[in-house]
């Protein structure tokens, strides 16, 4: 390569993760807060709204809803509950995991509905909490809007002839991650655990990890069939088999950053070289290939 075409990658490379942060940015700045609505099942839908994707279980009990997106979407969420009964028939709300843009919802909703979540995120939302990458600063959170009930490995609910099954799996996006798997329905939202079609975030810094993440999509692969609808934490609805290429994205990319790292290249040297051809389809998201090498390097470090 020569010094010319390496100091323009380079300056590529820096552009890519600016115009990314000031996507993200103009992503929670959104101003037409409202939400799609997708019946999946004759009791289960998913709404896409501005954070993650928010499923809702409806029926003669109420109903119950995975996640519940930014504060400011709020209203647009209360608006797209009314045809299920509306917001008064809202019972459970199980946070996937405690990032603000899946829980904070909670500071609303939880004034009357019950808020489950694994043990870890009543924890961190207990206390002032920070993603340094996108310098996001969460503050303690009211008691009401606080998971009430927590559990450690597995909990069930049983709501509109339906079994909902609550699993942690540990240590892969956040060190307090739930999947929802709705039995029944043969439904599951797996929260941030799943990004479809784009390099995901892991929270590295607040117990994640890349390679926990790819272990636990494994054994969730390992729970479901080809019938199985799978609901993002985000991106649209998908199955058994996007979820598979997720999962061989996630050891991919961890294997060629690994391999780079074994060669002494370090963080600057790995994102001018970048990774093979095969993930490009992966880079139109969320994250830059330059910030998911980061992202997998920091947690290569970390385990
Ligand atoms: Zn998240």
């Amino acid at each position: 390569m020569t010094v010319l075409s390496r100091i323009s990658k380079a300056t590529l490379l820096f552009v890519t993760i600016g115009l990314t942060t000031t996507a993200i940015a103009e992503k929670h700045n959104a101003t037409t807060p409202s939400f799609r609505s997708a019946a999946i099942t004759d009791q289960v839908s998913m709404l896409r709204g501005k954070g993650g994707n928010v499923a809702v279980l409806t029926g003669e009990q109420g109903i119950l809803m995975v996640d519940d997106d930014y504060q400011d979407m709020t209203p647009a969420l209360k608006t797209a509950l009314q045809p299920f009964g509306g917001e008064n028939k809202l019972t459970y709300i199980i946070n996937t995991h405690w990032h603000g843009d899946h829980t904070q919802g909670n500071l609303h909703f939880g004034h009357s509905a019950k808020i489950v979540a694994h043990d870890n995120v009543r924890e961190r939302l207990l206390t002032s909490q920070e993603v340094k990458l996108f310098k996001m600063v969460t503050e303690p959170y009211p008691e009401h809007a606080l998971p009430s009930i927590t559990y450690q490995k597995e909990l069930t609910l049983h709501m509109n002839g339906e079994e909902v099954s609550v699993m942690h799996l540990p240590g892969g996006h956040t060190d307090g991650d739930s999947v929802v798997f709705f039995k029944k329905a043969n439904v599951i939202h797996m929260g941030d655990l799943y990004f479809n079609g784009f390099f995901p975030f892991v929270d590295v810094q607040n117990g994640g990890s890349v390679i926990k993440m790819s272990k636990n999509v494994t054994e969730v692969l390992g729970m479901i069939d080809d019938n199985t609808i799978v609901i993002p934490g985000h991106g649209p609805v998908s199955n058994k088999a996007e979820l598979t290429a997720f999962r061989d994205m996630l050891r991919g990319t961890y294997t060629e950053v690994q391999e780079m790292r074994d060669k002494g290249m370090n963080l600057g040297q790995m994102q001018v070289e970048g990774l093979s051809a095969d993930w490009i389809d992966w880079t139109g998201g969320f994250l830059s290939e330059q910030v998911w090498i980061g992202i997998v390097n920091s947690s290569i470090e970390k385990d």
